[in-house]
């Protein structure tokens, strides 16, 4: 009896899923392969803040020095610098709805985490992973579709290298009493290829390797930003809306 009331408080906070596994266990059950439809490239919508119309990176800047984004721009696309560090948009946001494109390096180099590696970084803290998870094998909290560390995707929906993944994501920024107290974990509901990945996931904290920390306080709105982990990954289309709380 003291049990199920305690799984269904911990279930409750949205802690159950993570505390039954350490972080980048790779004995946690791994998500199922869906092949997904055909290709998904929204167009952005009237209300929503260009971040990349497949022209320049105006919107961007280098996350090490705030000067221009130093990756490389071309057809239509941009793509990872290796060694140039993050970058990140000038503008902040909290509360948003995102869509980003990208495709992994054909053909693939590497294994694991050594293969496509990037991320979507929300206020530059919560990792949304970027992975060629296509028939490649990692621990399921660090593959394509994961908030990094904590969740796994439901589903791998991943396309090969080289085609073109979308990802729709409703990202609800935590928030932070006075005192610096959590009042609210932020909170994630993302599509891959229009395939629920993500549904109304609570965070258990920032995105971190190897050690799970818990939420410290910061600002309401801060940069998107995109991960350098030194493999060329390419992205296009992306457009942000801010949402009112
Ligand atoms: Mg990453």
């Amino acid at each position: 009896m003291r049990i199920a009331v305690i799984a269904s408080l911990l279930a409750s906070a949205g802690l159950a899923a993570a505390e039954q596994y350490p972080q980048h266990d790779r004995n946690r059950p791994a998500p199922n392969v869906v092949v997904p439809g055909a290709v998904v490239s929204a167009p952005a919508p009237a209300d929503a803040v260009v971040l990349f119309d497949g022209k320049d990176l105006a919107q961007w800047r280098s996350q090490k020095d705030k000067g221009a984004a130093p990756w490389k721009v071309a057809d239509g696309a941009f793509e990872v610098v290796k060694g140039t560090g993050g970058i990140e948009t000038a503008r902040s946001f909290g509360d948003c709805q995102l869509h980003i494109e990208w495709t992994s390096p054909n053909p693939p180099v590497g294994t694991d985490q050594d293969r496509g590696n990037s991320g979507v970084f929300f206020m530059n803290i919560y990792e949304l992973q970027v992975l060629d998870s296509y028939q490649a094998a990692t621990y399921p909290d660090g593959q394509a579709g994961a908030l990094y560390g904590q969740f796994p995707p439901l589903v791998n929906v991943s396309r090969p290298p080289g085609e073109w993944n979308a990802y729709d994501v409703v990202f609800r920024a935590p928030r932070f009493g006075p005192d610096g107290k959590l009042l609210k974990p932020a909170r994630v509901t993302a599509f891959q290829n229009g395939v629920l990945i993500q549904d109304a996931q609570e965070l258990l904290g920032p995105t971190t390797n190897k050690v799970r920390t818990p939420y410290s306080t910061h600002a309401d709105k801060l940069p998107l930003s995109l991960q350098d982990h030194g493999h060329p990954v390419r992205f296009r289309n992306v457009w942000i809306r801010e949402l009112p709380e």
